[in-house]
């Protein structure tokens, strides 16, 4: 049978799709905090038996080897479900407030109210995380969720709408596969939260939508996420963490190092150590290495090709470039500028420009100079220099001595600032994002030391 295109595909109901989704949350099935717990169950079981058909998805769209899917993919989300299986109920728990003299004998706790039915729009660069793993906060947090995955990862988009048919309640989440069309008709809808991840032109997009409901949203942005290499760190080391972090899934990764800073002697020693860290990653020629991932589409093959126009590529670059298996060799670019086209926008791909500096205070003023990125990225053993970049440089996050790891650090929220978005999640920021928390004061009738006050005021002013 012909394999269906956008163009060829009905559009979905998408208004009954969501008034559904409504309905089951106003009976009030996703309440219960034993159902949650369920419904996480049941969404582990379902990617543990979806698990290969996952993983051949993930192939065919990004080139993906099983063990980048299982680092960067199904492992992050499994240990995503498991964190927050484990600790909802406690995180759930209403602490307790103090409350002041007038409110005596009174009693607070904040209850943290699910917020209702809630749109997830996913990207296609790591297109299982990004779509489940905020599921699982939407789950634990009560609500009834629409999943909207990329069609730029059309393969993993059809794995992720049979793993929902198959193994979740549709009473809870819903898959709406599709493009632009699908998306702009899922916007014009009323959602209680849209959590969307991707760059930052549908970013605003998804705000200006979102503002016409005055629906809150958690954006999950990229940016272009820098790396300082200081003098005196051990460069072998730093070097196999920059390249692991810059050339997984090629280099097509929201917080991949986007360009390297460091002085002049420092980029030439380190050189020599970039180039063997490829080598040791992805051998001698890493067209033909398995764990080296593939470009997602032809016009993001275009748009990098172009990047490497006029610029001098020490490692790589566009001579080895295969078109067919949409083939980007990781590159590493020297003699660079700030003014040159590479440094315009975000790279998302494997290209990685070192920059001179004269040392950390222009690296910090270079960065305070941007956007404020998704990560910084510091290799340096002078708790000085660490401080400078904790205190003078804003990110989403900031990794001292490791790229790419700390997003699956569960315990840990991640999200953007500025530019690179707003919001968190993750663990328990997750549930925090998919929940309001909601002050409940209550107070006993008697004895009345409301009266306090109550108009005249005069006793009030006795006592203050
Ligand atoms: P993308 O093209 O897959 O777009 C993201 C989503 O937006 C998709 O579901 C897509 O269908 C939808 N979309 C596209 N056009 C739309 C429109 N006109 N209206 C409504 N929806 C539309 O992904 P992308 O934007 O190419 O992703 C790459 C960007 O995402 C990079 O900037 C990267 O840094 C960022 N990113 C951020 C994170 C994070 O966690 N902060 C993670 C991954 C990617």
């Amino acid at each position: 049978m012909e394999s269906m295109t956008a163009a060829s595909r009905p559009l979905l109901d998408i208004p009954g799709t969501v008034a559904a989704l409504r309905a089951s949350f106003d009976a009030g099935t996703t309440l219960g905090i034993d159902g949650r717990l369920e419904a996480l169950a049941a969404l582990r079981r379902g990617i543990v038996a979806e698990r290969s058909a996952l993983e051949r998805a993930l192939a065919e769209d990004l080139g993906k080897s099983t063990q980048e899917a299982t680092v960067t993919e199904i492992g992050v989300v499994l240990a995503e479900i498991d964190h927050m299986r484990r600790h909802l109920r406690s995180w759930l728990r209403p602490g307790r407030f103090g409350l002041g003299a007038v409110l005596a004998p009174g009693s607070g706790h904040v209850l943290r109210e699910p917020l209702g039915t809630v749109l997830v729009i996913a990207p296609w660069n790591y297109p299982v995380n990004l779509a489940l793993s905020p599921l699982v906060g939407a789950i634990a947090g009560g609500n009834t969720a629409l999943l909207a995955p990329s069609e730029l990862a059309p393969a993993t988009s059809a794995a992720l709408a049979r793993l929902a048919a198959r193994h979740l309640d549709p009473a809870w989440i819903r898959v709406v596969e599709g493009g632009v069309e699908e998306k702009t008709a899922l916007l014009a809808e009323r959602f209680d939260l849209i959590f969307y991840t991707g760059g930052g032109r549908v970013g605003r997009l998804v705000a200006h939508a979102a503002a016409e409901h005055l629906t809150p949203t958690v954006l999950e942005l990229g940016g272009k996420s820098p790396v300082f290499v200081d003098e005196g760190v051990d460069l072998a080391r730093a070097a196999r963490r920059i390249v692991w972090g810059k050339f997984t899934n090629a280099g097509q990764t929201c917080t991949a190092p986007d360009h390297l800073m460091a002085t002049p002697a420092t980029l030439a020693a380190l050189l020599p150590h970039l180039r063997a860290a490829i080598e040791e990653m992805y051998g001698p020629d890493p067209r033909t290495c398995e764990e080296y991932g593939r470009i997602v589409g032809e016009a993001q093959l275009d748009r990098l090709a172009g990047l490497l126009d006029g610029a001098t590529a020490a490692i790589g670059g566009v001579d080895g470039i295969d078109r067919a298996a949409r083939h980007i060799p990781p590159t590493v670019l020297v003699d660079v500028s700030f003014d040159d086209p590479v440094m315009d926008e975000e790279i998302f791909g494997p290209i990685l420009p070192l920059l001179a500096v004269s040392g950390p205070l222009e690296a910090v003023d270079r960065i305070r100079a941007g956007a404020k990125p998704l990560t910084a990225y510091v290799f340096s053993d002078d708790p000085r220099t660490r401080r400078l970049f904790a205190t003078r440089t804003s990110s989403g996050s900031l990794a001292l001595g490791l790229t790419l790891a700390h997003v699956g650090a569960v315990s840990m929220p991640f999200g953007g600032v500025g530019e690179s978005g707003h919001g968190a999640y993750h663990g328990r920021a997750s549930l925090e994002a998919f929940t309001h928390a909601k002050p409940v004061v209550s107070k006993p009738l008697v004895p009345d030391t409301l009266r306090l006050v109550y108009p005249p005021v005069s006793a009030l002013r006795r006592r203050l």
